[in-house]
């Protein structure tokens, strides 16, 4: 029976964090929360919710700032004020990082971005593992409801079957609100018929057939169908020309 990851970054926010909590309770699925700092020293009763709920909480770093921009220094802040303000709201330092707009890993033209080794070694040194996604619906660039599912249930690996895929989605501000409730309602029902099952991101993780393309060593695959994009937000130097949120 395949598993599929969901994950919801750039949260936590008052309306639409517990409206995908909803969402997922009424489906019994279970997704990994990648959560600003920033936002979870503004609302730590929904990141207490989210724990609450069975949910995974990962790191999203604290400002949403592009990693790859930073210095040594501001790379450790960002990562080690967000692992403790995680472990002060949910009692767990978190064990995955998801970098915001998955940078310097997102950038498929730059393989070997030379801060990619700073990002994963000093989550590594908090105990983080680095996470992509596989499949991401672009629900920043706002496509529709429909075009939401509809990305997710066409991706190659999920007519395939296979298992342990991510999904990057939002329950945040670049993404609407409406779109996304009714988009990720889609996949848990359609999916769910299909038989799969929706879990948070073990510890144990040692990424997909298609995730592994983002992580160390290098490999080349060619599959240009699940090519990752980047998340939400402004735009940092480098990424795709074609994400504009
Ligand atoms: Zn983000």
């Amino acid at each position: 029976m395949p598993t599929l990851h969901l994950t919801f970054d750039d949260g936590p926010h008052e309306t639409f964090t517990p409206a995908i909590l909803d969402v997922l309770a009424a489906h019994d699925a279970h997704a990994t929360f990648f959560q600003a700092g920033r936002l979870i020293e503004l609302r730590p009763h929904l990141t207490k919710r989210v724990r609450d709920a069975g949910h995974g909480i990962g790191s999203h770093a604290w400002s949403h700032t592009d990693l790859a921009s930073l210095d040594d220094d501001q790379l450790d802040d960002e990562l080690s004020r967000t692992s403790v303000i995680i472990e002060e709201t949910t009692g767990r330092a978190p064990t995955l990082l998801r970098p915001p707009f998955g940078s310097p890993f997102s950038m498929t033209d730059t393989a070997g971005h030379p801060r990619q080794e700073a990002v994963r070694s000093r989550a590594g040194a908090l105990g983080m593992k680095t996470i992509i996604w596989d499949i991401a619906p672009e629900d920043w660039n706002r496509p529709g409801r429909a075009a939401i599912a509809e990305r997710v249930l066409r991706d190659q690996g999920i007519l395939a079957g296979r298992s342990g895929l991510v999904v990057l989605l939002h329950d945040g501000e670049c993404a609407d609100e409406a779109e996304n409730l009714a988009g990720v309602e889609t996949i848990l029902s359609t999916l769910g018929e299909r038989g799969c099952t929706f879990e948070p991101i073990p510890e144990t993780y040692a990424g997909s057939a298609l995730a592994e393309r983002f992580m160390p060593p290098a490999a080349t695959r060619g599959d240009t169908a699940t090519t990752p994009r980047t998340g939400c937000g402004s735009r940092p130097t480098g990424i795709r020309r074609d994400s504009t949120r």
